[in-house]
């Protein structure tokens, strides 16, 4: 798939790409991934993207211009345009698993205060990654890329993803590893005994018991 970044801070992408989930997927063609700088796209020798409010209040504006004419250029019939948004629909695990079927994601990052309210029409839908306010949509924008590309298949081991938190509406078992006492803390029995239906339903209500105990909504839902 391809995911193209719209943003006014381009170079805040550079690390993120090295990052080793995204790297392996961009050197095994499951991925491309690209940034565009909406600022190359303004007009005038100011390059000036933001502007004051109509009605007046303090802080910023995104101007439509640049914005739109940079998603023009990489907007395409595949293209999926999600712009993020603290006003957006709670991101989520099903919606991760939506968007890694789409062939073209197109991510836009706000700053300042936000977009003019025009340019949100032009999205396909818009996306908030919780209920807190960043500077920039560029973590956000970090937030999606990663949790839609560990589930392109090859990105993570066989059947490793479907046993993660909220796959199943559950958060995940508890895990352990070497060594089975550690300053005392000892790893529970079950998971040393071999007996794999043991492990299994040990697993499913531990699984339960720690959705009750920090995510009592999910066991709602
Ligand atoms: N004035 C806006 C409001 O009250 O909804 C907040 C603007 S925020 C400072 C600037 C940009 O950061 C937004 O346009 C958006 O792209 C991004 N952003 C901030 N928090 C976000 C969140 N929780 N989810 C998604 N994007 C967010």
């Amino acid at each position: 798939m391809r995911i193209s970044v719209l943003t006014m801070c381009p170079e805040m992408f550079g690390d993120f790409q090295k990052t080793p989930l995204i790297s392996r997927a961009m050197i095994s063609g499951r991925l491309r991934f690209d940034v565009t700088d909406f600022r190359d796209f303004t007009k005038g020798s100011f390059r000036r993207i933001d502007d004051s409010p109509y009605g007046g209040g303090p802080g910023m504006v995104i101007r439509c211009q640049p914005v739109l004419d940079a998603l023009q250029s990489l907007r395409d019939p595949q293209s999926h345009v999600v712009i993020l948004s603290p006003a957006g629909t709670p991101f989520t695990q099903a919606k991760a698993h939506e968007l890694a079927a789409r062939e073209h994601l197109i991510l836009v990052c706000g700053h300042y205060e936000g977009f003019d309210a025009r340019i949100y029409e032009h999205g396909d839908e818009i996306i908030s990654i919780g209920d807190y306010i960043l500077t920039g949509g560029e973590l956000p924008a970090m937030v999606v890329t990663d949790a839609v590309v560990r589930l392109l298949k090859g990105s993570l081991r066989e059947g490793s993803a479907s046993e993660e938190s909220f796959e199943k509406g559950l958060l995940e078992y508890p895990q352990y590893t070497r060594p089975a006492d550690y300053k005392g803390q000892k790893v529970p029995e079950v998971l040393l005994s071999g007996n794999h239906e043991a492990i299994r339903s040990w697993r499913e209500e531990e699984a339960r018991r720690l959705t009750r105990k920090y995510r009592p909504d999910l066991l709602r839902k």
